[in-house]
């Protein structure tokens, strides 16, 4: 199974998913929340500094409170009074003096009605004069009592003006004292804001006059304006209010205005919300924190299942359909994947079971195949303990199947694996007990393995074989004769491997069959003979599918012009070791193991490509094609032969095929049925080696054929013999009466050439005209002779092309007769 990471994992994209969501969710809270402390922390400061001001404005008016009541006590004091209308300076000076060090007064004085100065307390009348006159005149214009603020000497003061009545007014008494630090101690207590008070003269710098803090860059707060703004304080930013408490154009101003400036650190401010925040971030990254932990786990319970699934199917996939899926026991959509696993799993057992057996075992008889059998075999082959292998094939399986039906021939095979069973059975129950094991190998063909049986052994079993396979199978009301050809090899005599015991006993086996002997026991000499051709099954089976066969093709002409009329498609090997390996050395030997049919289909198919390949040069001939008795048996024949023509485009006209003599007397019912169907769907028949066989030459006429082949027994001497040409001679007759065309074959020389013609032969084929050739040689062969015949493909005439018969022009005609001359005969 594949490592899964967090990342790579259901269960961590899960996580993953949340905790993603989560933080974002959470910082866009944190975002908004920073963004509405700072907004709300400044408005909150603004309104701090707008009552700051208000604060400040009544620490003022407390202040101006006292002054104003020693102020209004002198004024009302009757001896002072008394002095001053008397005009006594000296008292009221004293008196002056006094009250101001009493209520803590700086400056004291004493002013008429006219607003001039009488006296005053301190030693700068002079610079005191102007301001004491103008705040007379300004508060007899108010009329109303006042507490005004002005520059003295560059020190910010604050003046009370009380009126003097006796009863009416005689003059006014004015109190000033300095503004103190202490005033922005007070605002400070009361409002937790800095202030600091400036002074400014036209003209000049601002000059600070008190102040919370020793504020170093006050100048530029000042030169800031009026009202609130941010800005920088010794690296602090601060919000801050001006208060013009004496503006430069109000009535005093002139002389310097006064501005306090309330202040404090946006920081600060904001500091407790910070904290807040913090509190906030913590909470949040112990939520998430939490919050992981919790979404993995639950995305491990989730995925575990899962998991669980996975490896089962990993198990599966190995081939364990035993180890169950474990189930989750939840009722949900995982619990229901997990039990459909599992019958998944008892399902593919179950069909595993069924492959296994049908891999194994033989459907019909019950018994163990080929494949059982051979493996078993390969197990008991060991060292030190001889084993014997019998090999039966069944002797009427095919005639059964034809006659009776394919039914009956499976009960006459059950009955066959039920006898071999039941001599298995009596075998392990006699004292030396052999345990003999059964075996369909394939259709007719069974075996019996005897593991610790020596060849004499084997023998007495094979005898007991054919005794029990003596007495005859009643199959419904048919009675038939259940006998069998036996072959036994053992080991180690004959064999060391598997291969080459069931090799040896089918050896013995066919030649057991071969020679009607019942049982026979392997012995080299059956091998002499027919180790090439037995081999050979595999070998050419190995042949055709890997190319290694080739067409030839040997050229038939018509005698009556010498045109090129055909061609005979003759079969070779073109064997790996062995070379050119010609038809008699595998024909027959394929054509006793029935694979001559797949080599009859594969001529079909060739000769059938090799004619359209011809057509496309303009050279339409017809090719003959050899049937063997075999192919005549196959019901499918024709439409297979059709099969391999539409294929290839080409009309059963380009055909001719031709069957021997004895494949038809074998059995003429079914060839003759064949012949019918082979004619009827267009293909041209014609009767090969004709007159070679000990058939009624009568009877074999009346066939549905187009054509004889004299055999070439009688061709290839008639020059010199007469009886050949006799012969010869007999049979053109006898097939022109039929008005069936006549090949001769075999045409050794010029001489046999010449006497067919006059004999009236239709067609020749011989080494004289060409020895069989390479089927792509023979366009070239054709051209040496005919060079017009063959046109390239491009260019090939519609009416060629189609494939229709060549007529042989004179000027072919006579190009043969000339070039047939000097053709070497060939050996
Ligand atoms: P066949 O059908 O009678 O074929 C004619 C055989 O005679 C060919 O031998 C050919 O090469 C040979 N022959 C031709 N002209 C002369 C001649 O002037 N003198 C002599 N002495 N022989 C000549 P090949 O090709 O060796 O074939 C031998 C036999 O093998 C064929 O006899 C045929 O029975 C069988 N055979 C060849 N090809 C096939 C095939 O594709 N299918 C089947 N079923 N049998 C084939
Ligand atoms: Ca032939
Ligand atoms: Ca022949």
């Amino acid at each position: 199974m594949k490592r899964r990471n967090l990342f790579n994992s259901l269960a961590g994209r899960i996580v993953t998913l949340f905790l993603g969501l989560l933080l974002v969710v959470q910082l866009a809270a944190f975002m908004t929340i920073r963004e509405s402390i700072d907004h709300n922390a400044r408005t909150l400061l603004g309104d701090q500094l707008q009552l700051g001001a208000r604060v400040l404005n009544r620490l003022l008016d407390q202040n101006a409170q006292g002054l104003r009541q020693g102020a209004t006590l002198l004024a009302a004091d009757f001896g002072f009074r008394a002095a001053v209308q008397s005009g006594d300076a000296e008292t009221v000076r004293l008196a002056l003096e006094s009250q101001a060090a009493r209520i803590g007064a700086s400056v004291s004085a004493l002013l008429d009605v006219k607003g001039d100065l009488l006296a005053v307390n301190s030693s700068d009348e002079a610079g005191l004069r102007p301001v004491l006159v103008e705040l007379a005149a300004e508060r007899q214009q108010a009329g109303a009592e006042q507490a005004p603020l002005r520059l003295v000497q560059g020190q910010a003061m604050q003046f009370v003006v009380v009126p003097m009545k006796a009863p009416l007014l005689i003059g006014w008494v004015v109190m000033g004292f300095p503004l103190q630090n202490a005033l922005a101690q007070d605002l400070h207590a009361l409002s937790g804001l800095d202030m600091v008070l400036f002074s400014q003269t036209a003209g000049q710098a601002p000059h600070l006059a008190l102040g919370t803090t020793a504020v170093g860059r006050v100048a530029a707060m000042v030169d800031d304006g009026p009202g609130m703004s941010e800005g920088e304080l010794d690296g602090i930013s601060v919000l801050r209010l001006r208060v013009d408490l004496l503006p430069a154009g109000a009535p005093g101003g002139a002389r310097g205005s006064l501005h306090a400036v309330l202040f404090r650190s946006i920081d600060e401010a904001v500091a407790p919300f910070r904290r807040l925040q913090a509190s906030m971030a913590l909470i949040t990254v112990l939520a998430v924190s939490i919050f992981g932990v919790v979404s993995v786990l639950t995305a491990r319970r989730v995925t575990q299942p899962v998991h669980q699934l996975l490896r089962a199917s990993e198990r599966l996939g190995q081939g364990d359909f035993q180890t169950p899926v474990p189930q989750t026991g939840r009722d949900d959509e995982l619990g229901e994947l997990a039990q459909a696993f599992d019958g998944m799993r008892t399902g593919l057992a179950t069909r595993t079971e069924e492959i296994r057996v049908l891999a194994y075992w033989d459907r019909l008889t019950g018994l163990p195949n080929r494949a059982q059998f051979e493996d078993l075999l390969r197990r008991e082959l060991q060292p030190g303990r001889p084993v014997a292998l019998l090999m039966l094939n069944l002797d009427r399986l095919e005639q059964v199947n034809q006659v009776l039906g394919r039914a009956r021939g499976d009960r006459l095979l059950q009955t066959a694996a039920e006898r071999l069973r039941g001599v298995a059975r009596r075998l392990s129950e006699l004292p030396a007990s052999i345990d003999g094991f059964v075996a369909r190998l394939a259709g007719d063909e069974f075996a019996l393995l005897l593991p610790g049986a020596s060849p004499a052994r084997a023998q007495w079993v094979a005898q007991s074989l054919v005794r029990s396979f003596e007495r005859p199978v009643q199959l419904d009301d048919s009675v038939v004769d259940l006998s069998a050809g036996i072959g036994i090899a053992c080991f180690p005599e004959h064999a060391e491997q598997a291969d080459q015991l069931m090799g040896r006993a089918l050896l013995a086996m066919t030649e057991a069959k071969r020679r009607m002997a019942g049982c026979l026991v392997y012995d080299p000499s059956i091998d002499a003979g027919s180790a090439q051709t037995l081999s050979l099954l595999g070998e050419l089976r190995h042949a055709l599918r890997h190319g290694e066969l080739r067409l030839f093709l040997q050229p038939k002409l018509r005698l009556a012009d010498g045109s090129l009329i055909g061609a005979e498609a003759l079969v070779r090997w073109q064997h790996p070791t062995r070379g050119l390996v010609p038809p008699n050395q595998f024909i027959p030997f394929a054509e006793e193991t029935g694979f001559i049919h797949e080599l009859t289909l594969w001529v079909v198919d060739e000769a059938a490509r090799v004619w359209a390949q011809h057509r496309a040069q303009g050279l339409a001939l017809r090719l003959s094609v050899n049937l063997s008795a075999h192919d005549l048996m196959k019901a499918d024949l024709v439409a297979r032969i059709d099969a391999r023509l539409r294929h290839h485009d080409v009309p059963p006209s380009a055909l001719c095929l031709e069957i021997t003599e004895s494949a038809i007397a074998s059995d003429p019912q079914r060839a003759l049925q064949t012949l019918h169907a082979l004619k009827t769907s267009g293909y041209k028949l014609s009767i090969d080696d004709f007159g070679a066989g000990y058939t009624s030459l009568g009877q074999l006429v009346d066939l549905p054929v187009n054509e004889l082949k004299i055999d070439m027994l009688f061709v290839r001497t008639m020059d010199t013999n007469a009886d050949k040409a006799a012969m010869v001679r007999f049979i053109i007759g006898l097939a022109h009466d039929r008005r069936l065309t006549v090949v001769a074959e075999g045409v050794e020389n010029p001489a046999i050439l010449a006497q067919l013609g006059a004999l009236g032969c239709d067609e020749a084929q011989g080494y004289h005209i060409s020895k069989p050739l390479p089927s792509g040689e023979l366009v070239e062969w054709v051209r040496g002779r005919w060079p017009d015949r063959v046109t390239p493909p491009a260019t090939a005439p519609a009416g060629i092309a189609a494939g229709r018969d060549l007529d042989a022009s004179p000027a072919l005609h006579e190009t043969w007769r000339n070039s047939a001359n000097d053709t070497p005969t060939p050996a």
